[in-house]
């Protein structure tokens, strides 16, 4: 299959996976994760239609998405991966949505450059639901208090919450978790689900799928 088919049938199971759960046609966003591959690679699937796109990296992303947004102005970028805090001027620069908020100090930090650059990215906060001591993200237990100091003290707009479950467990749990957090925080937004377990996401009520592998290929 050629990457834009590849594409399609994400596409189409994303549509069928909102049917069976009784959700809208279109609740669910598809963010293309383009990590790794360069802006040759990508074109292909901006061309066919895709607009909302994934990087792990600030560095990397550096290196091929202002060209490829310059291309194509209403394309929306995610931020997926840790972000440190001497990166953080950077990353409200180039992203539209950064989704691994997961502590004070970078949540301070993202603070201080919106007021700066007088840009707001949309911002997401990750959730360690499964408790990986080597996965970023804030403690479930944690996640309202977080979500709170966010807001009323920084005066961060936080709009959804993100995870990423462990790769070995059933990720349906880990699901259920994020949503019920997301109930008690009172945000709307829900990053879950990748190229293995996306269908499982949109049934737990996500609102966005990360998905790289199904459509650009292993990396
Ligand atoms: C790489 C990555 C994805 C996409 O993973 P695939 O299995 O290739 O679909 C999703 N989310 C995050 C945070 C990632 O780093």
């Amino acid at each position: 299959m050629s990457v834009e088919e590849r594409l399609q049938d994400v596409k189409a199971r994303i549509g069928k996976a909102e049917r069976l759960s009784k959700r809208p046609a279109g609740s669910v966003t598809l963010v293309a994760v383009s990590k790794t591959f360069d802006a040759e690679d990508i074109r292909p699937v901006i061309v066919a239609g895709q607009r909302v796109f994934g990087e792990n990296r600030v560095q990397e992303s550096q290196g091929k998405w202002p060209e490829l947004k310059a291309e194509t102005p209403d394309i929306e970028l995610h931020l997926i991966g840790p972000l440190q805090s001497n990166k953080a001027a950077d990353a409200v620069a180039l992203f539209d949505v950064i989704e691994t908020v997961d502590r004070e100090k970078i949540a301070r930090a993202l603070a201080d450059e919106i007021r700066k650059q007088g840009k707001a990215p949309k911002l997401y906060v990750q959730v360690n639901t499964g408790l990986e001591p080597q996965k970023a993200g804030i403690e479930p237990k944690e996640t309202v208090a977080f979500v709170e100091l966010c807001r009323k003290e920084l005066g961060l707009s936080i709009e959804g919450l993100m995870c990423i479950p462990p790769a070995e467990e059933n990720p349906g749990p880990h699901f259920a978790l994020l949503a019920k957090l997301a109930k008690e925080c009172g945000v709307e937004k829900l990053s879950m689900g990748m190229s293995g377990d996306f269908e499982t996401a949109v049934e737990f009520g996500a609102t966005s799928v990360r998905v790289g592998s199904a459509i650009f290929g292993s990396r």
